[in-house]
């Protein structure tokens, strides 16, 4: 029966493909047993299965490259830790050759009793990591039950689960699932931000998809509206291959774009810089004709590993960038471990009590002084290569400028008497994303060379709002009142200190946006190169001093309805 559900879109893009649906805790195994002579055989079964799923996610982790493999490699490395866990193994062999239960059965006694374990820890972290345990677990199970030990048979699929795993992302477009609608999610998590770069179409928080979905249903999904349509019916089809064939001439249309101007109609010229973590994506950046890189996370330097990358190391990666761009303008920013970015190497504090409002950003490279010097060392070593500008994340007050451009001086001039060759100018800016920054900008504007909106933490901190919270998706939005009024400000300052001023958040990638943010008086955006011929096309359909005229009435608006409302009407 054809029916319709909402949910949030996460990922852009509209896939027609049969459900796939993958229930909660897929282990709800009665109790099984097996006979005594059965048990090597179970054994052997099992241990195959356990080998299968190393096998596949070593050859997962071998076809990660790039800004993946950072983020999804640090997941896989869990599970391959939580596979190779003798507490997990031997517990497993116990409940089959002790107590002749069935591998299926032993596999979910096992689930549950380490679920119970990390779910009873006090650390969020601890707890979160159910979630992990329920995937490796879950890969076992499936390896048990296929044929031949190779994940196949999504091809044409949309996965609908409850949630997807970054680590699955990658997976799940390689083995030709169309699209993903979950029941939780929210578009700021992970794995929306992977979706979105493998160009994956999702639908989070379609709270009734499990219930209203079955297996094996046709699905459309359209992963901007948040639409699904279960069973559709004739006219549906015959909006889907039309709406196709609309995609894919714009698909054509925004290929030739990769060399237009980003101009708006009315002749104003807007500077698209990218958000880069790899060489990848530098070079996608580059043939996208970015203005530059706009934000470069050294975060993912450090995350994967154990052990601090020392300066050579950082300096060959900030070189590289640099070189990558030609003479293009790179903006590095300072590490940003702490809160939801937690590293292994031990830099960013596991037990702090409310860690979104730690030690982070800035404050851990203050409070590091060595591991702060290191970085700047390297990032001053490399601007010899090119155009490069520092960021700093984080900043709460002006203090923290001053001492980071204290710090600066010092690795220059001891870089100097070493003999290395350092630019004149490295321009200094400074993340704008805590809310008394924004308020205190007009007594340190004049301070830094330049401004960097960071919307994803702003937005977060102004509406008291947590990011990456499930359960808090539709609270969390630029659509507030608020969020509108400090932007408007602190573009507004930044213009008027001639200081050039960016939006690096998620915001600017988002089409929809460009009209709002152009009538605010931006016109530098920082954005992945994944949407960035959207958000050119967009911008080029605008009018600027059309937006500009309306841009009271945008500061004037009382509520989400109202913001609504005017993007909708927002021809501009
Ligand atoms: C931001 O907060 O908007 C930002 C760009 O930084 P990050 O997402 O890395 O916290
Ligand atoms: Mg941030």
């Amino acid at each position: 029966m054809r029916q319709t559900l909402h949910g949030q879109g996460a990922s852009r893009g509209i896939a027609l493909g049969r459900a796939r649906v993958r229930l909660p805790h897929a282990l709800q195994i009665a109790e099984q047993r097996i006979p005594p002579e059965a048990v090597d055989a179970e054994l052997a079964q099992l241990h195959g299965a356990i080998a299968s799923v190393r096998a596949e996610m070593h050859a997962l982790r071998a076809r990660l490259h790039g800004a993946l493999a950072a983020e999804v490699g640090e997941f896989l490395d869990m599970h391959a830790l939580l596979l190779d866990d003798p507490e997990l193994l031997q517990g497993l062999d116990a409940l089959v050759r002790e107590r002749h239960f069935s591998a299926d059965y032993a596999l979910r006694l096992q689930r549950d009793r380490l679920a119970g374990v990390f779910e009873a820890m006090d650390d969020p972290y601890f707890r979160s990591r159910v979630e992990d345990i329920d995937q490796v677990i879950g890969r076992i199970h499936a390896a048990l039950h296929r044929r031949d030990c190779e994940l196949r048979g999504f091809a044409g699929e949309v996965l609908v689960a409850e949630s997807v795993a970054p680590a699955e992302m990658a997976q799940l477009r390689d083995q030709g699932v169309v699209a993903i609608v979950t029941t939780g999610g929210s578009p700021l998590s992970h794995s929306a931000i992977l979706a979105r770069s493998l160009h994956l179409p999702l639908v989070v928080d379609a709270t009734q998809a499990l219930e209203l979905i079955n297996d094996g249903d046709a699905l459309i999904v359209d992963g901007g509206s948040g639409r699904v349509v279960v069973e559709p019916d004739a006219d549906d089809l015959r909006r889907h291959r039309a709406r196709e064939r609309e995609h894919a001439r714009e698909r054509r249309e925004l290929a030739r774009l990769r060399r237009e101007p980003t101009r708006t109609r009315d002749g104003v010229d807007v500077r698209l810089f990218a958000n880069a973590e790899s060489r990848e994506d530098v070079a996608e950046a580059y043939a996208l004709g970015a203005a530059g890189i706009g934000l470069y996370r050294t975060e993912f330097l450090f995350l994967q590993r154990n052990t601090l990358p020392d300066e050579d190391e950082q300096f060959r990666a900030y070189r590289d960038v640099v070189m990558g761009m030609n003479d293009r303008p790179v903006t590095i920013r300072t590490l940003d471990v702490g809160a939801d970015k937690v590293d292994r190497t031990g830099l960013a504090l596991r037990d702090e009590p409310n860690p979104a409002l730690g030690l982070r950003g800035v404050r851990l490279s203050l409070a590091r002084r060595g591991l702060l010097h290191t970085q700047l060392r390297a990032l001053l070593r490399a601007s010899a290569y090119g155009r490069i500008r520092l960021l700093v994340p984080m900043v709460t007050c002006r203090e923290e400028i001053l001492e980071v451009r204290a710090e600066i001086a010092n690795a220059t001039q001891a870089l100097r008497l070493d003999g290395h060759e350092i630019a004149d100018d490295v321009p200094l800016g400074v993340m704008i994303e805590v809310p008394a920054a924004a308020l205190a900008l007009p007594a340190f504007v004049r301070d830094v060379d330049f401004i960097a909106l960071g919307t994803n933490d702003l937005v977060q901190y102004l509406l008291a709002t947590d990011r990456n919270h499930e359960g808090l998706g539709r609270l969390y939005t630029p659509l507030h009142p608020a969020v509108i009024r400090v932007l408007r400000d602190v573009i507004r300052i930044a213009r008027r200190a001639s200081r050039p001023v960016s939006v690096c958040g998620e915001m600017a990638a988002a089409p929809d946006y460009a009209p709002l943010l152009l009538a605010l008086g931006l016109t530098d955006f920082s954005l992945h190169p994944g949407t960035m011929l959207e958000v050119r096309q967009r911008i080029r359909n605008c009018d600027f001093a059309a937006l500009q005229a309306r841009a009271s009435a945008l500061v004037r608006a009382r509520d989400r309805r109202a913001l609504e409302q005017w993007l909708a009407t927002a021809h501009g």
